[in-house]
This record gives C-alpha cells, sequence and structure tokens, in this order.
C-alpha cells in the first residue's frame, strides 16, 4: 500500500519528488504556505498589459542534461531563447558576458580573437597563480579596467560586501569569450516555457495521487502523522533558527508598467554603485513570439534578508558554513525528513540541478523503500 508522504512546497523540488512517488503509488500531499503553487518560479500574466511576469525575477531555462530537458518537455511546451544580457555602464551599453564585442568598444579597438586574447592576458595580474576570492579571480582573468567597470559595483550591490569576501566560484559561474558569442549560458537546451513555468508546475502536479494544500504552512511537529516529510523549506526554520539563522540576500522588486518598448531587451544590468538597482527585467522580452502594447519592468534592489524577508541567495561564506554544519547535523538526528532544495540544502540551485536532484531523490527514497532502509535526511548537501 503507498505511504502517506508530504512535500514541504510546492515548487520545482516539491513538484518533482511529489510525481516521481506519486507515479509509484504513494499518496502525496504537497503544501505551500504561499497561495500558488512553483515556488520561486512562478509567472503570471499582468492583468493590464497581459504580459507574462517572472514575479519572483528572471527564470531562464538552460541545461546540459538531456532527461531533465526531455523531463520539463513533457509536462509543456518550450519555445527556443537565448538570455542576451547587456550591461550599461560609463553612460554605454555593453554585451554581456565580456566577449570580443565588450572588450573591442570597452578599449576602443578592433582586436581579432588571438589579439584580444593577447591583450586581455597583459591586462591581466599574472602574480595571482591560486585565486581564492572573487576580486583575485576577476584580476587573474580580466584585469582592473573590466573588473571595476562591470563586477566590482555590480557585485557590491548585489552581496552587500567587497568582492574581497566572497568565494572565486561566483564569478566562475560567467565565461569570458574571444568572440562574437553573446549568448548568456554555454548549455546546449535553452528555452523558456510558452505560457510560463506556472502551467509546467501545475502539470507535474497533476497526478491523481497528489494532493496540493496551499496557503497552509506546514511546521515541524506534523512530522509524526506522516510516513515520510520532504523539506523544501529554509533548513534553519526547522529547527526554529535555534541555531542562529543562515544569511540570506533579499530582493525587492520595484516594478512599473512603460507604453511600447522601454529597453530594447530582456536583461539590462547596471554596474555602476551609483545606479542603486542591479538590473532591470523588462518581462516581455522573455516571451519574444508575444506582442504586447504595454511593458512590465522590474528594478530590481539587494539588500540583506530579514526575518519577514523572501530568502533568495545564500551567503556561503565561512561564518555561514559553520552554522550550515551544526544545521546539517541536527538534521541527521531527525528521523522521516529529507531536506530538499535550494533552501533545504542552502544553496544556489539552477532549475535543471533542482530538477536532476529532485528526480535522483525520489528515486532514492524508491530504492531504500525495497530495500526497507531508511530514507537519509539529505541526498544532496554541500558544506
Ligand atoms: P522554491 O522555489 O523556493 O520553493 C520552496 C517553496 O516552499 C516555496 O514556495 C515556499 O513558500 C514553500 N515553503 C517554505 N517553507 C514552508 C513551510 N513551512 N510550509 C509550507 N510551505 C513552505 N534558475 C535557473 O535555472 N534559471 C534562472 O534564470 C534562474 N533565475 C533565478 C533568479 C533568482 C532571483 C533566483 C533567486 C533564483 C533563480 N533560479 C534560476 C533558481 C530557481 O529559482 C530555483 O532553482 C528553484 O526555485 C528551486 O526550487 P525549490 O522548489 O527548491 O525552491
Ligand atoms: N556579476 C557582476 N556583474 C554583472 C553580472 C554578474 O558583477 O553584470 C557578478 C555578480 O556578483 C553575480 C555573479 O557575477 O552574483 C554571477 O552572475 P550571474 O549572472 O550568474 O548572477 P545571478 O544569476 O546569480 O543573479
Amino acid at each position: 500500500m503507498g505511504k502517506r508522504i508530504v512535500m514541504v512546497g510546492a515548487g520545482l523540488s516539491g513538484a518533482v519528488i511529489g510525481r516521481t512517488l506519486a507515479e509509484a503509488g504513494h499518496d502525496i500531499t504537497v503544501v505551500d504556505r504561499r497561495s500558488h503553487i512553483g515556488g520561486n518560479c512562478y509567472t503570471e500574466r499582468d492583468a493590464k498589459t497581459d504580459v507574462m511576469v517572472h514575479v519572483y525575477g528572471p527564470h531562464i531555462f538552460h541545461t546540459d542534461d538531456e532527461e531533465v530537458w526531455n523531463y520539463v518537455n513533457r509536462f509543456t511546451t518550450f519555445l527556443p531563447y537565448k538570455n542576451r544580457v547587456k550591461s550599461t555602464v560609463g553612460g554605454q551599453v555593453y554585451s554581456l558576458p565580456i566577449n570580443l564585442h565588450t572588450i573591442n568598444q570597452f578599449f576602443g579597438k578592433a582586436l581579432r580573437p588571438d589579439e584580444a586574447r593577447a591583450f586581455i592576458a597583459a591586462q591581466a595580474d599574472r602574480s595571482i597563480t591560486d585565486p581564492q576570492t572573487f576580486e583575485d579571480q576577476a584580476l587573474a582573468l580580466i584585469g582592473r579596467d573590466l573588473y571595476e567597470a562591470f563586477f566590482k559595483g555590480y557585485t557590491e550591490k548585489q552581496w552587500g560586501c567587497s568582492p574581497r569576501d566572497l568565494p572565486a566560484s561566483i564569478l566562475k559561474r560567467l565565461p569570458v569569450r574571444f568572440n562574437y558569442d553573446d549568448n548568456y549560458f554555454a548549455h546546449r537546451f535553452q528555452g523558456m516555457p510558452k505560457q510560463g513555468y506556472t502551467p509546467m508546475i501545475a502539470a507535474i502536479l497533476d497526478h491523481p495521487g497528489i494532493t496540493v494544500r496551499l496557503d497552509t504552512a506546514f511546521g515541524p511537529e506534523e512530522v509524526g502523522e506522516w510516513d515520510h516529510v520532504f523539506w523544501s523549506g529554509p533548513l534553519d526554520s526547522f529547527f526554529g533558527y535555534r541555531l542562529g539563522r543562515l544569511a540570506y540576500r533579499t530582493l525587492d522588486f520595484k516594478a512599473f508598467r512603460h507604453k511600447g518598448d522601454y529597453q530594447g531587451c530582456a536583461v539590462m544590468n547596471y554596474g555602476e554603485r551609483s545606479v542603486p538597482y542591479t538590473r532591470i527585467t523588462e518581462h516581455k522580452h522573455f516571451a519574444p513570439w508575444e506582442s504586447h502594447e504595454g511593458s512590465v519592468l522590474y528594478e530590481e534592489y539587494s539588500r540583506a534578508c530579514g526575518p519577514e524577508d523572501i530568502p533568495y541567495y545564500p551567503i556561503r561564506l565561512v561564518k555561514e558554513k559553520a552554522l550550515l554544519a551544526d544545521y546539517v547535523a541536527e538534521s541527521q538526528k531527525t528521523s522521516n525528513v529529507t531536506f530538499v532544495g535550494r533552501l533545504g540544502t542552502y544553496r544556489y540551485l539552477d532549475m535543471d540541478v533542482t530538477i536532476r536532484e529532485a528526480l535522483d531523490c525520489g528515486r532514492a527514497y524508491l530504492r531504500a523503500e525495497k530495500h526497507r532502509n531508511s530514507m537519509p535526511a539529505f541526498s544532496n548537501v554541500h558544506i
């Protein structure tokens, strides 16, 4: 007989694990404290302009994982979409990620690829052989001028600290290209769901073995009522924050409407500190196959996350990692609870990685059940 299993959170993690277990015959309840499914991937149409809005910030799907790509395409129609990001610096608009166009425009040159490679190598700080910080990684890779123009101010705004205090891994997410390829992501499969992410997640949840309860906060005291709990809420919230709060950055989106086309692209970054927001997103450009008179835009401001704010980016510095280790040790003492997703494992996870981990986690549960083993507190956690 199927087990009674609850997914705390109706985002991608809860939906995909729930679906995997429902298909295996389990009785799944998905609860979310919000009034909608989809977690942070939630999209909805603006009533005035009909533009599809990425309510919790812009989401572009990109992956090299063919199984994940086939999985999402099973539930909705994706249309081709390439993310081409611009950055306004010093009154000029440049192309990101740093590519040959950015380099030639910034330095007023007409270099060919090999020339640009040699030119940037001469700018780079060769004394930094094993960069550990964001700043050292940038100086070693592209030199001071490009770093200060495109990364220093933006990163200070985004993270609220000096790039000297951030790990090199954050910058390693971005490539530097010596050709004119301005595709922000290098993944094989990229696209945007034609009708936004909400119908895709609704389709994943649409199974006779799944019941969804919205506007319902799940508390740790309810764990005993279920055969198993998959917790995709904040890890520290499960323990009532008793060891302290894991630090996050939150985002404020200042929305405004515009008639016509405001900025001509989906994402415009602002590298300078003097501009208080990090970027402006114009949502209709995420659906270039649609046409709208009006436009909806978000100015995006980053700040420290308070107790009432939505946690967006985990801050994984030494202090936070020590606290995370303490919570992981606590979690391993619990039984019948598995912590999953971006909040449950306190990591920045792209959607494709979230889905991959959720598929693997659901399968791990089914394997453990078959062999009568208990499911561990984590399938994935990195300290
Ligand atoms: P979430 O979506 O956060 O879902 C967790 C859910 O749990 C929430 O709905 C919450 O309300 C609910 N919950 C929490 N506690 C409780 C409780 N006690 N009881 C009931 N419900 C609870 N990924 C990409 O691939 N491409 C992108 O372009 C991209 N852009 C992003 C931009 C931003 C600004 C951010 C922050 C993330 C971006 N991501 C992107 C990552 C993407 O948002 C995540 O991969 C995805 O949301 C993770 O899903 P999840 O289910 O783990 O978490
Ligand atoms: N970044 C920057 N300038 C930019 C874009 C990104 O300094 O114009 C830095 C910033 O610190 C950011 C990191 O590079 O956190 C990774 O960029 P990405 O676009 O992956 O940011 P995210 O999707 O996390 O917002």
